[in-house]
C-alpha cells in the first residue's frame, strides 16, 4: 500500500510490484493483459479502503467488523465463484468436513496452521490476539494473479495457470498475509523504506515459520523459500523469495531476475515499491535465516520469539530502521535468554554477517527515548516453551 504516513488495515497483496512490472515488460500480450487486469483491481481495491478510512475518520457509518470470540479457531472460507462481489458464498466452515474443491481446503488448512503456530508457540489467540475470526475468499476474480490481506479478510485469486497456479497453494503466503494483520495490530511499523521492509520481512519470517511449525521442520530442514509452488512449470524458479539465499529465487525471460540484496553493501535505494521494501526485506529476511541456522533446533522456539518480542516491544518505533530493529534484536535476545547469552551473541553475528553491526558497549544508548525506560535485567531466564 503506497501510503506516508502508515494507516492501519492497509491492503497487502503478495505480488510485489516489480514482478508485475516485468510481466509487463517481457511477458506476452496474454501475460500482459492478466496482469494489468490484475493491477487495475488491487487499484480499485485500494482506492476503495482509502475512501473508506477518510468516511471512518469523519465518523460516517462504518461497516462493522467481525464478532470476535475469545479463545478458539472460528474460520470461515467464501467462494467467491469468480466474482468480486464480497462475500460469495460460504464453503465450510470451522469443523466441517472437506470440500471437494482443493483451493477451499488449502485456504481452510492455511488459516489453521496459521492460527495453530501463533496459539502454540506464541500463545496469541488469533491475528489481533483477542479470538479474531479468520474469513479467506477463494476463487477472486477471473485469473486473478495475487492474494491480499485487507485488514478483515484474506483473498486469494486462482491465478493464470501460466505464469501462477493457485494463490492457496502456498501455506507460508496465507502465514505471511496474516501476518501483516499481526504486525498492524501490534507494531507500529510504517510500510515504507526501512521501516516497510521490515513490515515485508517480519511476514516473511512468520509466514515461514507458519509452513517449519506445519510441517514440524527444524531450521536445517526447512525450505527457506517464500511462495514455493506458486510458479508453474513454465517459470525459471523456486519461489518469490529466498530467505536464505536473497536474490536467487528465480531467475526468468518474463519474470527477470530475483532483485534482492543479501546485505547491507547491496541496499536498493528506489522510490519503486515504497522505496523497495519487498526487496530490501532480502536483508534482515537473511538475517533471521541465519539466527535460526545458527540456533538450530526449530527456528520458532528461540529465533521467533527473539523476533516476535522485538515486534513487540514498545520501544519498537514507526521509522524503525535495520539498525535500530537489529539492536531491539539483540536486547530481546538478552532479555529472553540471558546478557551474554550465546543467542544474543548470535543474533549480534547473524546482523553483522548482512553488514549491520550492533556494538556491545552502545546497544542500548540510542534506544532509550525520554520517558522510556529499559527493560529490567532478567538474566538467567529459561527460554519460553515452544
Ligand atoms: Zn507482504
Amino acid at each position: 500500500m503506497c501510503l506516508y504516513p502508515r494507516h492501519r488495515h492497509s491492503l497487502h497483496c503478495i505480488l510485489p510490484p516489480h514482478l508485475s512490472r516485468e510481466i509487463v515488460r517481457n511477458g506476452s500480450k496474454e501475460q500482459r493483459e492478466r496482469v494489468l487486469r490484475t493491477q487495475a483491481v488491487d487499484n480499485t481495491l485500494r482506492a476503495m479502503r482509502l475512501a473508506r478510512s477518510g468516511l471512518a475518520r469523519m465518523g460516517a457509518q462504518f461497516q462493522p467488523g467481525p464478532i470476535m470470540v475469545a479463545g478458539q479457531k472460528l474460520r470461515t472460507i467464501f467462494d467467491m465463484k469468480n466474482s468480486q462481489e464480497f462475500p460469495g458464498l460460504m464453503a465450510r466452515s470451522e469443523g466441517q468436513a472437506n470440500s471437494s474443491d482443493v483451493c477451499i481446503n488449502e485456504a481452510y488448512e492455511g488459516l489453521g496452521a496459521t492460527y495453530d503456530m501463533y496459539q502454540e508457540v506464541f500463545s496469541r489467540n488469533s491475528i489481533d490476539g483477542q479470538g479474531m475470526p479468520l474469513h479467506a475468499h477463494v476463487h477472486y476474480g477471473h485469473d486473478y494473479d495475487n492474494a491480499f490481506w485487507d485488514g478483515e479478510r484474506m483473498v486469494l485469486g486462482d491465478g493464470d495457470g501460466d505464469i501462477f497456479n493457485r494463490f492457496t497453494i502456498a501455506v507460508d503466503v496465507i502465514g505471511h498475509e496474516l501476518a501483516h494483520g499481526v504486525t498492524e495490530h501490534e507494531g507500529p511499523l510504517t510500510y515504507f523504506v526501512q521501516a516497510g521492509a521490515l513490515n515485508e520481512s517480519l511476514s516473511d519470517v512468520f509466514g515461514s515459520l507458519v509452513k517449519q511449525h506445519l510441517l514440524k521442520q527444524k531450521a536445517d530442514e526447512a525450505d527457506w523459500l517464500i511462495g514455493q509452488g506458486l510458479f508453474t512449470k513454465n517459470v525459471e524458479g523456486q519461489a518469490l523469495r529466498s530467505m536464505k539465499a536473497p536474490g536467487t529465487a528465480y531467475d526468468d525471460n518474463v519474470l527477470g531476475k530475483d532483485p534482492q540484496p543479501a546485505r547491507m553493501r547491496d541496499y536498493v535505494h528506489t522510490w519503486d515499491d515504497n522505496g523497495g521494501v519487498h526487496i530490501n526485506s532480502g536483508i534482515p529476511n537473511r538475517a533471521f535465516y541465519l539466527v535460526a541456522t545458527q540456533l538450530g533446533g526449530y527456528a520458532w522456539e528461540r529465533a521467533g520469539h527473539i523476533w516476535y518480542e522485538t515486534l513487540r516491544d514498545p520501544r519498537l518505533k514507526p521509522n524503525a530502521t535495520f539498525l535500530s530493529f537489529a539492536r531491539l534484536t539483540v536486547l530481546s535476545a538478552a532479555r529472553l535468554f540471558g546478557s551474554g547469552s550465546d543467542e544474543e551473541k548470535v543474533v549480534r553475528d547473524a546482523w553483522s554477517q548482512v553488514d549491520i553491526r550492533v556494538s556491545r558497549e552502545r546497544v542500548g544508548e540510542p534506544l532509550w527515548g525520554p520517558g522510556v525506560q529499559p527493560p529490567p535485567q532478567q538474566s538467567g531466564q529459561q527460554p519460553p516453551a515452544q
